[in-house]
């Protein structure tokens, strides 16, 4: 990887993807549709390709300071695995002489495999991202505001007091919101896997969400129990996350507020919907060696459903669905 050297328009590029990445909320960018607006854009570029630039003075680079937080350079698969040894891996190996009826990994952990876990097709997008920040305490929370200036106030939970680490935030804030979420994915795994025991996620649980198996008592893999639970864990970590910037940034100006618990459980069940709908789309839409798929979403999503008993054995394909 080279990194930045010999990138073009560096200097600009730069810091703008540095204040990108220190955005909690995802950023969507626009397409240009309207006639317009290309025209406007097409002269502008017909005039920066002149050689010299006819009338055209090169904007000053931003000077916005960089966070080195943010700051991605040719190191940075490195910099991943050390936060990831640091903060991952002794904790994976912390609580897998805990976990009973958690299977840890069969194959032994390599900085390859968690690297790729990170990533798992499994997850949005924007989870992704989040969970890359986490592990390089790159959220603007907790310890983050420590050291600015002014600011250090915000490194406290407004809410409880207590220092605003991811770990509070996601397993341990008493506002309304993470122990709820918690609670109904709780009773969703209950009946996905009624012989398993739900006991408390651990942030270990978390950072190992894409390397988790579940097997069933025989000790044969159950893809299906295994796909949903990293499907449901990280929208559930990722719903906890954005609520908690809603409530810390969006309602800043207001004391106290919260969000009611009706609210939280229908953005949960929206995004769990959602996951569902585009597992359906992506069956539907696909040909040839589709049969798989079908089999593993259905195996994904089967006693989790409404009035289950009243769909059809393969609901992917029911029209009333
Ligand atoms: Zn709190």
């Amino acid at each position: 990887m080279r990194g930045w050297i010999e990138a073009p328009l560096a200097a600009y590029l730069r810091p703008l993807l540095n204040r990108l990445r220190q955005r909690c909320a995802p950023t969507t960018f626009g397409k240009i549709t309207d006639e317009d607006t290309w025209a406007t854009l097409e002269r502008a570029r017909q005039d920066a390709s002149m050689a010299p630039p006819r009338d055209f003075v090169l904007a000053q680079a931003p000077t916005l300071e960089l966070d080195p937080r943010f700051e991605l350079t040719g190191a940075r698969l490195d910099a991943l695995t050390q936060a990831l040894a640091y903060h991952g891996i002794l904790e994976l190996r912390g609580t897998e002489t805990r976990l009973r009826t958690h299977s840890p990994p069969s194959t032994p952990l390599t900085h390859g495999a968690i690297w790729t876990s990170l990533r798992h097709r499994d997850f949005s997008r924007a989870f992704a991202v989040f969970l890359w920040k986490v592990m390089h305490d790159g959220l603007k929370c907790g310890t983050y505001w420590d050291k600015i200036q002014g600011y250090e106030h915000r490194a406290q939970c407004g809410r409880c007091g207590l220092p605003e680490t991811i770990q509070h935030i996601l397993f341990d804030c008493e506002a309304v919101g993470q122990s709820l979420v918690w609670s109904i994915v709780g009773g969703i795994w209950k009946k996905k896997a009624p012989d398993a025991e739900w006991r408390a996620l651990t942030p270990a649980d978390f950072l190992s969400v894409g390397l988790k198996t579940w097997k069933d008592n025989k000790g044969r893999f159950r893809p299906g129990a295994t796909r949903l639970w990293r499907i449901m864990i990280s929208e559930a970590a990722h719903l906890i996350w954005k609520l908690r910037c809603e409530r810390v940034i969006g309602h800043a100006e207001e004391d106290d507020w919260e969000h009611s618990q009706p609210l939280v459980w229908n953005k949960l069940q929206y995004v769990l919907n959602s996951r569902l709908a585009q597992d359906v789309e992506s069956v539907r839409r696909k040909y040839g060696d589709s049969a798989i798929d079908r089999r593993l979403v259905l195996a994904t999503w089967n006693r989790t459903l409404r009035d289950e008993p009243a769909l059809p054995e393969d609901w992917t394909t029911w029209k009333g669905f």
